[in-house]
Parts: C-alpha cells; sequence; structure tokens
C-alpha cells in the first residue's frame, strides 16, 4: 500500500483546537483514555479466545507504559485485537472522531462531565504535537501505520509490525513536557489504572534472587517488571472466598496509613443494574468534614472520581471505599445524574444495604454495636436526619446513651421512661444533658428523683432531638437545667411555701437587684433538699440560640436568656436570708447565693469569678 493522506472529515470545523484549550487542569485524563482502550482491545481477544475464534497461543497480554525522553515520546503499547486498515478509517477517523466532536459539543453547555469522560481517543491531542497509531490486528492483514499532526489531516501507510495489538505514540508538546516525566506517569497510573483488568507494566526493578541450594546457593540480581495495578481487586471477588483480614488490607490499598475500618459492607448486584462494590465504616471520631469525599467511584475498574455527591445520599458521603458501575451515566452532566432512574435505583440499594448491615450488625452482636456507637451514632443520626427512607429503616437500632452508660434503642426508651416522665401534656419527657460534669448538681438532683438522663454531645444531637420529636411524636427532650426538677417533667404538684406572700416579695427584691442582663427572677416554693438558688436555661429559648450560633447567623440576635430560681423553703433562705433584719448582711447572702448558682452553671467568669474567690477566702479568715 502506497502512503494515503486524507482528511478526517471533511464535513465539519477543526475540532483540534478547541481539544487543545480543553479545561487545563484535565489534560492528564488522556492517559486514562489510551489506557482504557488499550484494555477494551485487550478484553476483547481474551473474549475471541475463549469463544475459540483465535486458534493460537494469545500469549502475554500485558500492557505497556514507555516513555521515551530523548525522542519526547509517551507510547501506550498492547497486545490486543489491533486493527486493520479498513478499521483505522473507521474507528479512528470516523467513529473517535465524531465522538470526540459530540463530547465537545456538549462539553461546552454542560460545566461538569462527570469525570470528565468520554473525550476517548482523540484527548491524546490535548497534550501531542503528532499521534501515532501503529497496529496490526489479530486477522490476516497487514499492519498499518495512522499519523495525525493535530488537523484534520492525517496519513496511512502500511508496517511491518509483526506483534499484534496497538502502539499509540504520543510526540509530547513542549507545554506538556511534565508528561515525559516519570513520576508523574507513575502518579496518574496510580490514580487512573491502580485496579484495571490487564496488567500494566511501566519499567522494570531489580530483585535479588536466589538459585541452587546449599554450598552452591548463589545470589543473583534479576530485573523484575513493574506491573503497576491490582487486576483482581477485591471488590470484584466473591464476598464468600474474603477474609476479614482481605478486607482490611484492602481498606490499607485504599488509604494508606489510616486507622482501621469498623466494619464493611461487600456490594454485589447484577440486576436491575450492575454495581459492585466495597463501603467501609471509617472510624469517625468529631471532625467528620474531612472524612467526606473518600468514596472512589469506578466503572469497570476505570477511576472516575472521588466525588460521588450525586451518586450516593449525601449522608453516606461518609462512607469510605469503592463502588464500580458501567450503569452510571457518565457522559453526562453531574446534574443530570441525579434525575436518572438508575442513579436512583442505585442509591436506593446502597441504602437499604447499608440499613441492612447496621440492622444485622444490632441484632447478632449488640455489644459491639453499642462499643461502636460513638462513631456510628453520628453517622445514623445524620442519616435519620436527612434520609426519610433511612429514618425508617433505622430506628429501630437508633440508641441513645444515659449518664449510667446503658444503651437502649430510642422507642424502647420512651416506653421505659414513659411511666415516671410523662408530663401533664400526655408528653414522654425525656431529660439530657451535654455536659456530664457541668451540670452534675442538676443530675443528682433529677437522678434523685428517680428521672433518666440521657447524655447527648455531639454536633448534631440538636437537630437529631428535633428530628425525633417532629417524627416519632410524643416525645420532647428537655436539658436538665431547663428548669426546676419539680417542674421538668410538669405535673402539678405544689409545695407549700414556709414564707408569707410579703416575705416572698421581699426576696424577689432582694434578688432583682443583683441579676441583670437576660436573667429574670423566680421565687419558688420547692423542696428543702433542693438548691437555695438555682440558674436554668428555658429549653426553647435555649435551643434557638443555639442553632442560630450553628448556622453563624447574626442578626437579631437573641438575648441569654435565664432563669434564677429562688427556693423560699430551702433554710437558707426561709431563715437566714428572710428573717435576717441587717440589710447589708442580707444583701451579701442574696448575692453569695446567686453567686453559686452562677458558678454551678460555669456563668460565673472574669473578674466576677476573682472576686467572688477573694471574697470568701475573706469570709473563711
Ligand atoms: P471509545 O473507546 O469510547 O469507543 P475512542 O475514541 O477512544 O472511543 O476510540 C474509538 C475506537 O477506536 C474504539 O471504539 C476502538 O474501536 C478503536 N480503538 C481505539 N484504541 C484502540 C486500540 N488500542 N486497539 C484497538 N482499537 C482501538
Amino acid at each position: 500500500m502506497a502512503m494515503q493522506k486524507g482528511n478526517i472529515s471533511v464535513q465539519t470545523e477543526n475540532i483540534f483546537p478547541i481539544i487543545k484549550k480543553f479545561l487545563y487542569s484535565d489534560h492528564e485524563i488522556f492517559l486514562r483514555e489510551l489506557i482504557s482502550n488499550a484494555v477494551d482491545a485487550t478484553v476483547k481477544l481474551k473474549a475471541l479466545a475463549s469463544r475459540g475464534e483465535i486458534k493460537e497461543d494469545i500469549g502475554d497480554l500485558t500492557i505497556e507504559i514507555l516513555l521515551d525522553k530523548e525522542n519526547k515520546t509517551l507510547t501506550v503499547r498492547d497486545k490486543g485485537i489491533g486493527m486493520t486498515e479498513e478499521e483505522v478509517k473507521k474507528y479512528l477517523n470516523q467513529v473517535a472522531f465524531s465522538s470526540a466532536q459530540e463530547f465537545l459539543e456538549k462539553y461546552k453547555n454542560e460545566a461538569a462531565i462527570i469525570g470528565n469522560f468520554g473525550l476517548g481517543f482523540y484527548s491524546s491531542f490535548m497534550v501531542s504535537d503528532k499521534v501515532e497509531a501503529v497496529t496490526k490486528s489479530y486477522q490476516d492483514a497487514p499492519g498499518v501505520t495512522w499519523a495525525c499532526e493535530g488537523d484534520p489531516e492525517y496519513t496511512l501507510a502500511e508496517n511491518d509490525k509483526t506483534q499484534r495489538g496497538t502502539d499509540i505514540v504520543l510526540f509530547i508538546n513542549e507545554e506538556n513536557k511534565e508528561f515525559l516525566e516519570e513520576h508523574r506517569i507513575q502518579q496518574l497510573l496510580d490514580k487512573y489504572c491502580k485496579f484495571l483488568p490487564i496488567p500494566i507494566k511501566f519499567g522494570t526493578h531489580t530483585e535479588t534472587v536466589s538459585e541452587g541450594e546449599g554450598e552452591e546457593k548463589v545470589e543473583k540480581e534479576v530485573e523484575v517488571d513493574n506491573i503497576i495495578n491490582n487486576t483482581n481487586p477485591t471488590w470484584r471477588r466473591q464476598p464468600a472466598e474474603l477474609t476479614d483480614e482481605d478486607y482490611k488490607a484492602f481498606y490499607n490499598e485504599l488509604y494508606p496509613f489510616s486507622t482501621p475500618p469498623l466494619f464493611w459492607i461487600h456490594l454485589n448486584i447484577d440486576y436491575p443494574f450492575n454495581l459492585t462494590g466495597i463501603l467501609y465504616f471509617p472510624k469517625l471520631g468529631n471532625n467528620f468534614e474531612v472524612q467526606k469525599n473518600k468514596i472512589q467511584l469506578y466503572s469497570n475498574q476505570v477511576y472516575v472520581t472521588d466525588n460521588v455527591k450525586e451518586i450516593v445520599p449525601e449522608f453516606l458521603t461518609l462512607l469510605h471505599g469503592v463502588i464500580d458501575s458501567p450503569d452510571i451515566p457518565l457522559n453526562v452532566s453531574r446534574s443530570y445524574l441525579q434525575g436518572d432512574s438508575n442513579v436512583r435505583k442505585i442509591t436506593g440499594y446502597i441504602t437499604k444495604k447499608v440499613a441492612d448491615k447496621l440492622s444485622e450488625l444490632f441484632k447478632k452482636e449488640r455489644e459491639n454495636f453499642e462499643a461502636k456507637w460513638n462513631d456510628l451514632g453520628v453517622f445514623i443520626k445524620y442519616g435519620l436526619i436527612s434520609d426519610e427512607k433511612f429514618y425508617e429503616r433505622a430506628l429501630p437500632f437508633t440508641l441513645v446513651r444515659n449518664v449510667a452508660g446503658e444503651y437502649f434503642p430510642i422507642e424502647e426508651y420512651k416506653e421505659k421512661i414513659k411511666e415516671n416522665q410523662t408530663d401533664k401534656y400526655d408528653k414522654v419527657v425525656a431529660l439530657y444533658t451535654n455536659d456530664p460534669d457541668g451540670h452534675d448538681s442538676f443530675i443528682k438532683a433529677a437522678t434523685a428523683r428517680g428521672y433518666d438522663i440521657l447524655v447527648f454531645d455531639t454536633v448534631i444531637d440538636n437537630h437529631f432531638m428535633q428530628q425525633l420529636e417532629y417524627k416519632m411524636g410524643g416525645i420532647t427532650f428537655v436539658r436538665v437545667d431547663s428548669d426546676t426538677v419539680d417542674n421538668l417533667v410538669q405535673k402539678d404538684e405544689k409545695q407549700e411555701s414556709v414564707l408569707s406572700e410579703e416575705q416572698e416579695k421581699e426576696v424577689k427584691t432582694l434578688f432583682d437587684e443583683l441579676v441583670t442582663d437576660g436573667g429574670s427572677v423566680v421565687v419558688k416554693a420547692l423542696s428543702p433538699e433542693d438548691l437555695p438558688v438555682t440558674i436554668t436555661r428555658p429549653e426553647f429559648m435555649r435551643r434557638m440560640k443555639e442553632m442560630q450560633m450553628m448556622q453563624g447567623m447574626q442578626f437579631g440576635e437573641l438575648p441569654d436568656s435565664y432563669n434564677v430560681v429562688v427556693n423560699t423553703n430551702h433554710p437558707l433562705i426561709a431563715n437566714k436570708l428572710a428573717g435576717e433584719k441587717n440589710k447589708k448582711k442580707r444583701a451579701a447572702t442574696a448575692e453569695y447565693l446567686y453567686k453559686l448558682a452562677l458558678l454551678n452553671q460555669n456563668m460565673l467568669r472574669g473578674s466576677s469569678l476573682t472576686e467572688f474567690i477573694n471574697k470568701s477566702l475573706e469570709f473563711l479568715k
């Protein structure tokens, strides 16, 4: 065959300038596209061989990546099916060209195509002055070399290639010479090709091997191929043949040097869509933002992206691991993905699998489940709040922990406290603390009444409680310092006051003079056992304020509101205060009791605290 020249496509505009301008930061995807093609060609060859359509031995199928710094070329070499002259014309000039064109056309309007998949063979022109495809088909036909210098003109000539397969040779241009650096190519291979199903060789290294026995034993240096990928990644294997160690080792392969995961779910489904993968529950701790976006999305073992926001529900982005599905459309925008019916099915499937796994763990390994609640809880609560379906599935194994360290599923807990903690509106009142040490006196007082107190101390708990109140119904959460104990679970039991109305008024005036900014004084006849003065923070106002702070709202800030409850039945109030004739002494006692109450709520700070300490020391003298 004589050298042929031709125009790739006569009818349309020149796409090469557009390819070259293609999002600068995404230049690197060319390597993934070319290696994917090489893998496809090899997989096709294997399929032909297994169907008996190729008689001879197909030999070693390793794909090679070759760097030639001197000639400034990067070559992707496969031993796949190759192409005949007709196929080159059809696939490279027509199919590849028009799909690149289509891709670019689409890309103009869609800001974020997932993983920038689909530009294909022509992506090589993003980084090259010239591209050659040196190929020989598995069929009995002469080899051909196609070459193009980044314009619609191409040349095609017969070559004397004897080995079946295709070399794609890129003559890397000046602006992209980084792709002639070994470490850069290594980095890309690690990112995109780590789990491709055909071995990929990039360079060699020497290994020492020993030969012979005993006296005869000699050590020898041998050259060994660097195979950069694991062709049979754990998620593609059968769960039955895997041990816990295998799963942990794979986690380490994905995220070197990280804390081992709590447990995992092996995903494996063929119908109605194809999806495999392993999702790991990481040890979350409290800073879960950094744990996000660690799930890697693959399509037939080709890395696509680690931004799976549109594919898994928001709360599941806290999980780690791999999802591999050829059924997730990749050559579309992210906004399109969310509406895609396959993606919705996939999302539903993953949510269900996760809930099933948690449920199983809860039923079969209750103790283990409780022990891991610290990490699991954040995740489950997040799911309950953000996902309707997950709420229904997860409520039965959603736990709460009380100050005694006991765990209960929330529905069971509600039943348990119902008897003793139902208020006059027929609501079950669950008491909680977010700071067991800080609320010690409140907790002791409530416990003495036979109330149970939960610990809610994670950032997500405010939302979590609100969600339970809203969805479970018939339950309300009240922080243990929200009101006086006799009022926490509002019943109508009243204690008689030992003071006359006149005396009560006097006591109130005393405290009114002390309390400023946001506090209001309430005089109440409590039990003589209760504290003389208590500071309480009404649940509703406090929660509003906390929400406001969390959302970083600035405008119309809510005042800090609290009650100063004076117990007229406490001996110190009844006798020492009400009975004291000396005005000065009375004021001093009131102030001291008030400050003690502030101290108890960690509200006595700065110079007020110093002053109080000095006064107390003075007093001891
Ligand atoms: P896609 O891979 O999405 O089909 P490409 O533009 O990457 O699109 O490639 C177009 C076609 O060129 C492929 O479908 C295939 O038929 C052919 N091709 C590309 N690379 C090779 C190769 N290394 N070996 C054999 N055929 C190839």
